[in-house]
């Protein structure tokens, strides 16, 4: 029987694990992939306090993962399956075992938000990707398209700008989503081109992606754009928003637009389980609100289990 079970090893749930495991609760983190959640796929964290120069997402995710050990919080790379929450016993089904806990935390973060166009399914890992870190230093003096007009659209097309000959931000609307001080760093890149109040229609190619068919909203133009230099592929980089991993809690946990309600004290519908980070319904979404939501769902628990007893 553990304290405290927290599903998802992202910065919310590992930060949960710090408080949980050095408050002496039994604590166990279950993961599905690798620790450290959405930053390991981000090369720069600069707006997170403390961070080093240069220091990479997945440096800091595993900085926080050892930090997160050191307390003794225990790890398990199982996924979920099933959830049963009601009650004084928790009981999380997993697909290799089942772990009971007097507290749940749900940290279980979002996944990319796919466009669902034609060639998108078929062209996954031939040119579309959902991660610049990992795939924009395959796209050396190439062309490439960013789909989106948020934070991580423009900040990852600065990042590709640094490997590609031209980056196109596709971006449905004429004003950008993401915040003033990234849109600056992007308008004064010479590589980094807008396209303005245009959606994706199809992705085009034999073996790899050869093109992108865009469509102006305003207009209703249809127009194929294909490779401007002399490597014929292109890439395209998706980044138009997350889809937050609650799909188990739909029946149990009240939900708004698919997020998990809290109160400020991260605290659900249900005692003794609570939601952080990018899984529940808030305004701001960062890796310093998630760490916030970590700490209080932490203390809270240990509050809710002092009760119990
Ligand atoms: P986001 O803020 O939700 O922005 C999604 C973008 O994609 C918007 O520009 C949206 O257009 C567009 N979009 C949504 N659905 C679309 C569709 N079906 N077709 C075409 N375009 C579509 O998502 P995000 O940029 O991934 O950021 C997620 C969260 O992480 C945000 O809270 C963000 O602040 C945070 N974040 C912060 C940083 C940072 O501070 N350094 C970096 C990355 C992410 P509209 O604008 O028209 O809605």
């Amino acid at each position: 029987m553990y304290d405290v079970i927290i599903i998802g090893a992202g910065p919310a749930g590992l930060t949960a694990g710090i408080y949980a495991s050095r408050a002496k609760l039994k604590t166990l983190i279950i993961e599905k992939s690798m620790e450290g959640g959405q930053i390991v796929n981000t090369m720069d964290v600069e707006n997170y306090p403390g961070i080093n120069d240069g220091e990479t997402g997945m440096e800091l995710a595993m900085r926080m993962t050892e930090q997160t050990k050191k307390f003794g919080a225990e790890f398990v790379t199982d996924e979920v399956t099933g959830v049963s929450l009601e009650g004084k016993e928790k009981v999380i089904t997993c697909a290799n075992g089942e772990y009971r806990g007097k507290t749940v935390i749900i940290g279980t973060g979002a996944k990319s938000r796919e466009i669902g166009v034609p060639g998108e399914e078929e062209f996954k890992s031939k040119g579309i990707s959902y991660c610049a870190t990992c795939d924009a230093a395959f796209y050396q003096d190439s062309d490439v398209y960013v789909i989106g007009g948020g934070d991580a659209a423009v900040e990852e097309a600065l990042f590709i700008a640094k490997f590609a000959k031209n980056v196109f931000v596709v971006h449905r609307r004429d004003e950008l989503r993401a915040a003033k001080s990234i849109q600056e760093k992007a308008f004064a890149n010479d590589k980094i081109h807008f396209i303005w109040d245009t959606v994706t229609e199809e992705i085009i190619g034999d073996k790899v992606v050869e093109g992108i068919v865009l469509k102006n909203v305003k207009t209703g133009e249809i127009t194929t754009h294909k490779s401007t230099t002399d490597i014929p592929s292109i890439g395209i980089f998706v980044y138009i928003g997350y889809i937050p991993q609650t799909q188990l809690y739909e029946n149990v946990l009240e939900l708004e637009k698919g997020y998990i309600v809290t109160d400020e004290n991260m605290k659900t519908n249900v005692e003794g389980v609570f939601a952080i980070g990018d899984t529940r319904a808030k305004a701001v979404r960062q890796v310093v609100t998630a760490v916030a939501d970590g700490c209080i769902a932490a203390i809270q628990a240990e509050k809710y289990i002092e009760n119990l007893e």
